[in-house]
């Protein structure tokens, strides 16, 4: 439901997690950390001025978090929290966040869920 990938859409983060290249957007040399369930990956399109900035994906082509099922939810959320653990290791930062955008009026660019 509130679905807007138009017809014959061909989704980024799916060719990211199928480990094609991306040109443009994201690239294998990217990602740093891939289960059967997710995918993590540096993000160098969007903020990429912005040291530790890291997009964690469902592997199953999931459109967004109207579609995100708990089975698969709990991974993504488990992966977050550990990527922002290890950010806080890495960079030494003093906190973290995360966002997740929905549709384009939520600022969604790729349809498939981050
Ligand atoms: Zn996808």
């Amino acid at each position: 439901m509130y679905n807007h990938a138009p017809e014959g859409y061909e989704c980024h983060f799916c060719r990211i997690v199928a480990g094609l290249e991306n040109e443009g957007w994201n690239y294998q040399s990217d990602v740093f950390w891939q289960t059967e369930h997710i995918t993590a990956l540096i993000n160098t399109r969007w903020w990429n001025n912005n040291p530790g900035h890291a997009l964690v994906i469902p592997n199953r082509h999931i459109e967004n978090i109207y579609d995100l099922t708990p089975d698969i939810a709990i991974h993504v959320h488990e992966a977050a929290r550990r990527v922002a653990i290890a950010f806080k290791h890495v960079y030494g930062c003093g906190g973290t966040s995360t966002r997740q955008h929905n549709e384009p009026a939520g600022y969604q660019e790729v349809f498939h869920k981050i």
